[in-house]
């Protein structure tokens, strides 16, 4: 028995402030989105406790409330909002087709992919059990809650060099971790961490235990992988900035990604390389990687299929 297949105008794949932002325009420009959330409903957001970043929310909010509000505004204005994950694609010709939970195919006019990027972490058990609770991967969001106390950091790259500078703005002294003698990161960015007077790059040592009183982090225990020797830092904060990945492994072979794995886009735009198909949010950018700045793209895709759509429709009319 063949399986009935679905049609949308537009799908929206992921729900973090990309997906629903897109999904907000996207409804409200009459396209009938459906989305689908993905594993982790609402995002890397979901995983943060306070966003005070976010325009609009004076007093704060947490992650978790604040991708609640953006989900009730998409469906407020009718995105039909469905738990799934897409598993497969296939965008050799129009429609495009997308296969939900390995089973459901839906054909697509257009694919809006906001499915973001993973922060990598180490893997301690200790990092998971106060992450939100002195652990953090992100120093932009949470770097405020350390204000005059001292943090740590581990990584080498240039996310690592900028998240510690920025930091050590705030904080009273930054303890960076490079597991080997030098940085990855590029001589500029590196330089600017050894002439910030309160930041301590302290080499060859890695994080092997985050400390805590049950609630949230007390230190950070390294150790020199050269020695084997251990040593406690008081710490409020620990900062892991040793890479993300972006959330793309299903549209290899189909879509241009740098090499690391991120959609490209054309300048200026969401677009794809293939015709219809856009990506917003984190999935894209691995530069600004704020929830604001992941809502702006989500907002310039619907905009982008919105217009992509009308001007098949203009194309149809004229060959009439
Ligand atoms: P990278 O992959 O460049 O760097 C990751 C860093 O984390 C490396 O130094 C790596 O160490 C370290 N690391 C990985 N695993 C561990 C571990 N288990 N323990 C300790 N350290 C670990 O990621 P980034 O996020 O820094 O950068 C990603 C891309 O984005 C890069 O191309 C970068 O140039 C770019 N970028 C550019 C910026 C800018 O231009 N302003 C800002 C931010 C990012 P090791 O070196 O030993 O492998």
């Amino acid at each position: 028995m063949s399986q009935e297949i679905e049609h949308v105008q537009c799908l929206i794949i992921g729900s973090g402030p990309a997906g629903y932002t897109a999904a907000i325009y996207a409804s409200r420009a009459d396209l009938k989105p459906v989305l689908y959330t993905g594993m982790e409903a609402g995002g890397q957001l979901t995983q943060t406790t306070e966003v005070d970043n976010f325009p609009g929310y004076p007093n704060g909010v947490t992650g978790p409330e604040m991708m609640e509000d953006l989900r009730k505004q998409a469906e407020r204005f009718g995105t039909d909002i469905r738990f799934g994950y897409v598993s497969s694609v296939d965008f050799s010709s129009l429609p495009h087709k997308v296969v939900v939970d390995e089973v459901k195919t839906i054909t697509a006019d257009t694919v809006i992919i906001s499915t973001g990027a993973t922060a990598k972490w180490l893997g301690l058990p200790s990092e998971q059990q106060y992450n939100g609770f002195g652990v953090s991967a992100c120093a932009v969001c949470d770097g405020f809650f350390f204000k005059g106390q001292d943090v740590a950091i581990v990584g080498a790259g240039d996310t690592a060099a900028e998240e510690a500078t920025y930091l050590a703005k705030l904080c009273k002294k930054v303890y960076m971790l490079v597991r080997r003698d030098e940085f990855r990161a590029s001589k500029a960015m590196v330089h600017r961490v050894l002439n910030t007077a309160n930041i301590e790059v302290i080499y060859n040592t890695e994080a092997k235990e985050v400390l805590g009183n049950g609630k949230n982090v007390t230190g950070l225990r390294t150790i020199n992988n050269q020695t084997g020797e251990e040593t406690d830092l008081e710490v409020e904060g620990f900062f892991v900035a040793i890479g993300h990945k972006p959330n793309t492994e299903i549209f290899k072979g189909w879509l241009e990604m740098d090499e690391t794995g991120y959609l490209k886009t054309i300048p200026g735009t969401t677009k794809t390389n293939v015709e219809g198909v856009f990506a917003c949010g984190d999935v894209q950018d691995h530069y600004y990687r704020q929830a604001v700045t992941a809502a702006g793209s989500g907002c310039m895709a619907a905009l982008d299929a919105e217009r992509y759509l009308a001007a098949k429709e203009d194309e149809v009319k004229v060959s009439i």
